[in-house]
């Protein structure tokens, strides 16, 4: 069984019927989707999609891109009157884009902390946007968490979706409770740091997500992406790591399952 971590099925329903993508995806061993939100409309419509479907959950937050159109004061009360449904598994996505410039940065710093803080009081994981900024996505995440002993049996405290780090910043974010997230762009051609990276951490630090519909991967390139494209991210990794794409299954499930409490029962089904 395989799990799509990231994967927005409320911009894939506009480009391909929901029904269809939903039923490749099962065809493909994918079983559980997150269903991450970009804003407050968003979230009302990634929940109506997860009451819909059994096996798809919701993240709920404000990506750093929608920050500058939202009321910061309006943010949490909006956000924790969503909480009540019983199908929001974490905090996301959100995080800090110095690349797009839709937000001023001063403005993402204080809508990310507030969020984190919203995670934190409430012990759910976080999905967290890195475009161009992570040494300072870095600065939050040590504000606000505390390191994990090798020892602990606590769980994750959440991903870095779409990672775009270097390979100090993977083992340092994993230091503070933190899973990889990786995807399509692991595929290219040209995508060698993060395929050193997927070959060289620890495969209870990764897991898998599209990201659709966009970054498709190789070579499903220039068609919409679909959760069922998480086998393809799962044989990439088995290709480069020199094992079974089995383990890399088996794994990534056991991680996915532990980051949104979604415990044993799940993995073994
Ligand atoms: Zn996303």
């Amino acid at each position: 069984m395989l799990i799509d971590t990231h994967c927005h099925l409320d911009l894939v329903q506009s480009v391909t019927r929901l029904d269809d993508v939903l039923l490749r995806a099962s065809d493909n061993g994918v079983h559980i989707i997150i269903n991450p939100s970009i804003n407050l409309d968003s979230c009302t419509e990634v929940l109506q999609i997860t009451e819909k479907y059994s096996f798809v959950y919701a993240t709920i937050g404000i990506h750093p891109n929608e920050v500058g159109k939202v009321m910061l004061q309006d943010v949490i009360p909006a956000l924790e009157s969503k909480l009540e449904s019983g199908k929001v598994v974490g905090i996301g996505e959100i995080g800090l884009d110095y690349y797009h410039q839709d937000t001023e940065p001063a403005l993402q710093r204080q809508c990310f902390d507030l969020q984190l803080e919203l995670a934190i009081t409430h012990r759910l994981p976080v999905v967290v946007h890195s475009r161009n900024a992570m040494q300072d996505v870095l600065t939050h995440i040590r504000n606000h968490y505390s390191p994990i002993k090798a020892e602990s049996l606590a769980g994750y405290n959440g991903v870095l979706h779409a990672f775009e780090g270097s390979m100090e910043e993977s083992l340092e974010a994993i230091h503070y409770g933190f899973l990889i997230g990786f995807g399509g762009p692991l595929t290219y051609n040209n995508a060698l740091l993060k395929q050193s990276i997927a070959r060289h951490l620890p495969l209870d630090s990764m897991v898998l997500e599209t990201d659709a519909p966009f970054l498709s991967p190789v070579p499903m390139r220039g068609q919409p992406n679909e959760p069922a494209n998480i086998r393809i991210i799962a044989q990439k990794i088995a290709i480069i790591r020199e094992c079974d794409i089995k383990q890399v299954e088996t794994q990534t499930t056991i991680n996915a399952s532990k980051l949104f409490h979604f415990g044993d029962a799940i993995v073994s089904a």
